[in-house]
């Protein structure tokens, strides 16, 4: 529900974000920060989305923002047109048109604290939690524990509960029966960690787009052993950052005495829309 708050100058805005989400921590091929915007304009609605979708777009559109946030970059590629001939020409020429000021968090926020792997790491209930592997000072991914071991499925089924629903489901490779109580985490892609997620001695990886070869050798190497690998989608573990850049962003407008309205996206940005012919045994596989 929106609250009369003074509009805010975007400039007040993106400098908050870059407080909670420094450009300098990206990934040097990365492409974070503002995509579209005046920095003069007013901003009162944010809104918060995985991808700035052209559905996304439209939804912030509908509910009056006037900056959309995104962990996804709309533009991560060099571009040589922005008109409506593409869907990305498309998304631009709506947010000018519309003025919508939309900004990216993309690996700036996973490897911040808090950022998109601690959202990650909350909804799997850890503890103890630490950063995965350090690169250049910089932490990535998490480790923890869980309060007190569970079967993998009971550990599958729990997180099942705090993630958005997505048409795949979550894929699991290992035993359901098997206990576990170390949990490593890393949000989105995350099968270049694996050898870090060996190394911290986790007993299941928590990520998304895991591929047939890598996490069959993963598997292999393992040799039905931790650690055991859960695919719980790559929109789905991104999306439980939103609700933490929304408080995050308030708790920092709320230090300098401002505010702002905030909205969710309430759309569902995994691509996949349904499955079919899924094996139903879910305690069998060739190499758990
Ligand atoms: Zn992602």
């Amino acid at each position: 529900m929106e609250v009369d708050v003074s509009p805010l100058q975007l400039r007040e805005a993106v400098a908050a974000l870059e407080r909670l989400y420094p450009p300098d921590t990206a990934s040097s091929w990365d492409r974070v920060g503002l995509v579209t915007g005046d920095l003069d304009q007013p901003v009162s609605l944010v809104h918060f989305a995985v991808d700035p979708t052209l559905a996304v777009i439209e939804e912030a559109r509908a509910a009056g923002a006037d900056l959309l946030v995104t962990h996804h970059p709309l533009l991560l590629r060099g571009v040589h047109s922005v008109a409506t001939t593409s869907a990305k020409g498309t998304s631009v020429t709506s947010l000018i048109l519309n003025q919508i000021a939309l900004y990216a968090a993309h690996t700036n926020a996973d490897v911040a604290s808090p950022g998109v792997c601690d959202a990650l790491a909350g909804a799997c209930a850890l503890v103890d939690v630490g950063p995965l592997e350090i690169v250049d000072g910089v932490g990535h991914g998490r480790v923890g524990r869980l309060a007190s071991p569970l079967t993998l499925r009971d550990f599958v089924q729990r997180l099942s509960t705090v993630l958005p629903k997505a048409a795949g489901g979550i894929r699991v490779a290992g035993p359901a029966d098997a206990l576990v109580s170390r949990v490593a985490v890393v949000g989105g892609a995350g099968d270049d960690f694996f050898d870090a997620v060996r190394s911290a001695g986790a007993d299941v990886y928590v990520t998304a787009d895991l591929r047939h070869h890598p996490v069959l050798e993963a598997r292999e190497e393992a040799r039905g052993g931790t650690p055991y690998l859960v695919d719980a989608g790559h929109w789905a573990t991104e999306w439980l950052w939103l609700e933490s850049a929304r408080s995050e962003l308030l708790r920092e407008l709320g230090a300098r005495g401002t505010s702002l309205n905030t909205h969710i996206c309430t759309l569902r940005t995994d691509p996949w829309d349904f499955v079919i012919g899924a094996a139903t045994n879910n305690n069998t596989g060739g190499t758990s």
